[in-house]
């Protein structure tokens, strides 16, 4: 049994800020998310290798499954790669802040969103 198994890493410039752009990264330790990331991050928002910051994603699990099938199947062979435009929310267009719920919402802005509707439940004249 192999005990390492892929993590989800993110992948972005240090000077810019995840904000600014990030990949995700699959991979089985930092020092391989550095190494495959490296290609990539270079060709989009990282000048230098020491401007490249790499942070595994806690309580990432749930991105395995919002992967695209090509994805998928690097995953299931268990071969580290990027996504360079992971699925993202369908209100902020961020992603790694959590799983989507059945509209594609973050867990943030399904939260508020969920509020907005309640609160037009309860004004119905506003929505008029
Ligand atoms: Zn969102």
């Amino acid at each position: 049994m192999n005990e390492s198994k892929l993590k989800p890493y993110m992948g972005y410039s240090h000077a810019g800020g995840s904000e600014e752009g990030a990949v995700l990264i699959f991979a089985h330790d930092i020092k391989e998310a550095k190494c495959v990331g490296w290609p990539v991050l270079h060709g989009m928002f990282v000048d230098d290798f020491t401007d490249m910051a790499v942070r595994i994603i806690k309580d990432g699990d749930y991105l395995f499954k919002q992967m695209p099938k090509w994805s998928v199947v690097k995953l299931n062979a268990d071969i580290a790669h990027v996504v360079d435009n992971p699925p993202v929310c369908n209100n902020c267009e961020m992603w790694g802040g959590g799983e989507f719920n059945e509209e594609g919402y973050c867990p943030d802005c399904a939260e508020e969103i969920e509020d907005d509707r309640k609160y037009m439940a309860d004004h119905p004249e506003l929505s008029m």
